[in-house]
């Protein structure tokens, strides 16, 4: 008989943060800094771990030099399509310290060029080992392979959703888990497939696992605003990934086009339809199921946008009295709610 989890799961959506008492004055006073031992990789982190996703549209070299600025302190996944070339050029203008905030990406058919790339650019430390569904033995196989090749690389490691494989992929090797499974704001695999699981309690399931082992985990996928990237670090997460929010800029890839008098830049999931005939069926097993492709209104350069992510995410710590963004999920209470914001005079989310 099929099961069913009578548990209430729950979204971004579903909740709010409670405020508390605070002797926070301003949100100046707020470090959004984390740092990190990993777990296999031995490696420290130091940074704002706030992720611009490895899609092709926006982890480009460009995001990852503009967001790793020191104002932002940011980290790219870049997308697997760069060509060795491509990365022996960027090696070349890049600093020591932009490769403490990047990590090359790469699915399972990818272990020769991964290797490739890592040889001629030795200053990587991270790889980001992306696949549609991180419960396929075949990838837990692959994640003890690439651990047995790099032994000393952090090695991201998604994507998933519950916390027995997020123990399993920990043990195998990986420091950093990738969790979502449908969230994606171009993804569809929830309308494809039917299998899913809420962000907000996968985040909170998989953290609790991943810490119980001194592992780490990103939340990816379904943030829409800062609120919701406040939200998933509350849940617990290490990491925040984001594609749609950091889409648009000047830095992600593409064309800006004019439709109906509007300045727009396209932004597509990594299997729809448009990827794959961008990169010629080289990524038709990407995911399972299709992505969208959708346009977004041009936002300009990516400094706006972050800083306005940074931004509400120290705010939320000065709601909370988190000094630290490491405090804020020990201060977080959520609540359950039916609505978010007030919606009367526009979507509110500008
Ligand atoms: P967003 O921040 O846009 O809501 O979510 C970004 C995440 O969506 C990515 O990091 C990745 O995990 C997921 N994603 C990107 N492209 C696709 C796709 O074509 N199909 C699916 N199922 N997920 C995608």
């Amino acid at each position: 008989m099929p099961h069913i989890d009578q548990n209430v799961k729950l979204d971004f959506k579903d909740v709010l943060i409670r405020p508390k008492r605070s002797t926070l004055r301003s949100r100046a006073e707020v470090d959004l800094n984390r740092s990190f031992p990993f777990r296999n990789s031995k490696m420290d982190y130091t940074g704002v771990p706030v992720m611009a996703a490895n899609m092709d549209t926006v982890g480009t070299f460009q995001m990852a030099k503009a967001l790793a600025e020191p104002e932002f302190n940011m980290f790219t996944c870049i997308h697997k399509h760069y060509t060795l070339q491509e990365w022996e050029q960027f090696d070349k203008s890049a600093s020591d310290e932009l490769y403490s905030h990047i990590a090359i990406s790469g699915g399972t058919g990818d272990l020769d060029r991964l290797t490739e790339v890592i040889k001629s650019v030795p200053r990587l430390k991270y790889i980001c080992l992306d696949v549609a569904n991180g419960y396929s033995e075949h990838f837990i196989h692959f994640v003890e392979k690439v651990r047995r090749h790099f032994p000393d690389h952090t090695i991201i490691a998604g994507n998933v959703v519950t916390p027995e494989i997020v123990e399993e992929l920990i043990l195998k090797g990986a420091d950093i888990i990738k969790v979502g499974i449908g969230p994606g704001s171009v993804c569809t695999t929830r309308v494809k497939t039917g299998i899913g699981y809420p962000q907000l309690s996968a985040v909170m399931e998989c953290a609790d696992a991943a810490h119980g082992l001194g592992g780490h985990i990103i939340s990816d996928g379904g943030c829409t605003c800062p609120g919701d990237v406040a939200k998933a670090f509350g849940a617990g997460a290490d990491f925040v990934m984001l594609g749609g929010m950091l889409a648009g800029h000047d830095q992600s890839d593409g064309q800006v086009i004019e439709k109906n008098g509007q300045k727009v830049k396209e932004f597509y999931g990594m299997s729809s339809k448009t990827a794959m005939e961008k990169h010629s069926g080289g990524v038709a097993e990407y995911r399972a199921s299709e992505g969208k492709a959708v346009t977004v209104p041009y936002k300009g350069d990516v400094a706006v946008t972050a800083r306005d992510i940074l931004g509400g995410l120290r705010s939320t710590c000065t709601y909370v009295g988190a000094g630290k963004l490491k405090e804020l999920s020990k201060r977080t209470t959520f609540i359950r709610v039916t609505q978010q914001e007030n919606r009367v005079f526009s979507t509110g989310k500008e």
